[in-house]
């Protein structure tokens, strides 16, 4: 879905596609619609899915549309890099809108005490503070919340965990009680459930669920490089019976047929399926694997995304797949199901590396990582620094976006161009 459709304000529709935001993400498709109507609202994704984008859009779309004064948005975030780099989107998202912004934390000298109470004196639109520096202005009378319209708490289940609990109740409750309340989390708690329960009003609830993989299914992943590849596939299948149906995926025809060739010439009943085999031949390869006549078949990610195949217990993926989605097993849930046992095994060549690790990030969660064994060759080393320079680079660009990919593509009317 576009921004556009979204039905936001030409303005912030500007700024993002300035930004170079093109598709919304899911949790941003999912809770705007909600935010733009008024209500309360729970929402929970994993971290680097967009999340500052799905509640300030809305938001500042609101404050464009209607006029308002003094301070009118408080975002209540659990550290201080995080206000200063929310602060720093919201002005990216705000370019071309009339909205000021301020960020407060601590931490710093003691001139930030004095910019920051400047600041709040003078009413900026937009307040994104850590709870406890907020706090001490609040007791100070440098903060005037009565014209409050919107509360945004951002990584909530992260404040409760840092013990922020207290400090949140004692900030809603100098705030007005007729306000719009959004609570961003990755996870949610009971704690959070109960702090809902107390301060939102009807919300509704959104969530993305991609956080944990299959429990049943183990995953790990191995550093090699091209070169041993094929003889890796072969030594983890070779003996190993109960393996009886392996799914290997490429992203390349070209490997496919490689591989199925080079696992024929050792006896293994294997078929590959790629945009080389007409549509009946495929289904009919597919059958003869479910039918659990071929033991192993080797396709390419996109012919066989969705495909529905029960009981798979070992799959391959012989590259990083490009788009994070495609990696096992959450997003191949047909052939690997919340309740399934099995075995999801991913090549990892060097170049591949950064790939990899920002799918770990989106998953939430670490691959375990495991050299190739000493008679086959050695591994390359596990190397992803190249990742925490790329994003610092990259704050105003979606270059830090893991899901990039999804969304590139149709870009919308919004673009300038
Ligand atoms: P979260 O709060 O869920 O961890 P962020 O809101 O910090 O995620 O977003 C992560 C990155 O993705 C940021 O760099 C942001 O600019 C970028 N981003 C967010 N939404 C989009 C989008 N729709 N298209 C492209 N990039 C996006
Ligand atoms: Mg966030």
């Amino acid at each position: 879905m576009t921004f556009d459709e979204l039905g936001l304000d030409e303005q912030i529709l500007n700024a993002i596609s300035y930004m170079g935001f093109e598709k919304a993400s899911p949790i941003q498709e999912l809770a705007i619609p909600h935010i733009m109507q008024g209500r309360d609202l729970i929402a929970c994704a994993q971290t680097g899915t967009g999340k500052t984008a799905a509640f300030m859009l809305p938001v500042l779309h609101h404050l464009v549309r209607n006029p308002h004064h003094g301070t009118s948005t408080l975002v209540i975030v659990p550290t201080r890099e995080l206000a200063i780099q929310i602060e720093q989107q919201i002005q990216g998202f705000a370019y071309f809108a009339p909205v000021s912004s301020i960020a407060v934390y601590g931490g710093g000298s003691g001139n930030e005490w004095e910019s920051q109470k400047k600041g709040l004196e003078g009413e900026a639109d937009i307040i994104v503070a850590t709870p406890g520096k907020l706090l001490s202005h609040i007791n100070m009378g440098n903060v005037k919340f009565k014209n409050l319209r919107y509360l945004i708490l951002d990584e909530a289940d992260r404040m409760l965990d840092m013990g922020f609990y207290d400090d949140i109740k004692r900030i809603l409750d100098v705030l007005p009680k007729k306000k719009q309340t959004l609570m961003f989390s990755a996870t949610m708690p009971p704690k959070m459930r109960e702090l809902a329960k107390a301060h939102l009003i009807n919300p509704a609830e959104v969530s993305i669920a991609i956080s944990k993989p299959s429990e049943g299914v183990l995953q790990a992943a191995y550093l090699v490089n091209d070169n041993h590849k094929t003889e890796l596939i072969h030594h983890l299948i070779k003996d190993k019976p109960s393996f009886e149906s392996i799914i290997i995926f490429s992203s390349t025809k070209k490997d496919v047929n490689g591989i199925v060739r080079s696992l024929k010439a050792k006896g293994h009943k294997v078929e590959g399926i790629s945009s080389d085999l007409e549509q009946k031949e495929r289904e009919e390869v597919l059958n003869r694997f479910r039918a659990r006549q071929t033991r192993i078949i080797v396709a390419t990610d996109v012919l066989a995304r969705g495909i529905d195949i029960k009981d798979i217990n070992l799959v391959i993926n012989y590259n990083v797949p490009n788009d994070a989605e495609d990696y096992v097993p959450q997003n191949r849930k047909d052939e690997l199901r919340a309740d399934a046992t099995g075995v999801a095994l991913t090549l990892i060549n060097e170049k591949e590396m950064r790939q990899f690790s920002s799918i770990e990030k989106l998953i939430g969660s670490e691959i375990r990582k495991l050299n190739i064994p000493a008679e086959i060759g050695i591994s390359p080393e596990w190397k992803t620094g190249r990742v925490a320079q790329k994003s610092e680079n990259n704050k105003h660009r979606s270059g830090k976006f893991r899901h990039k990919k999804k969304y590139s593509g149709d870009r919308g009317k919004a673009s300038k161009g």
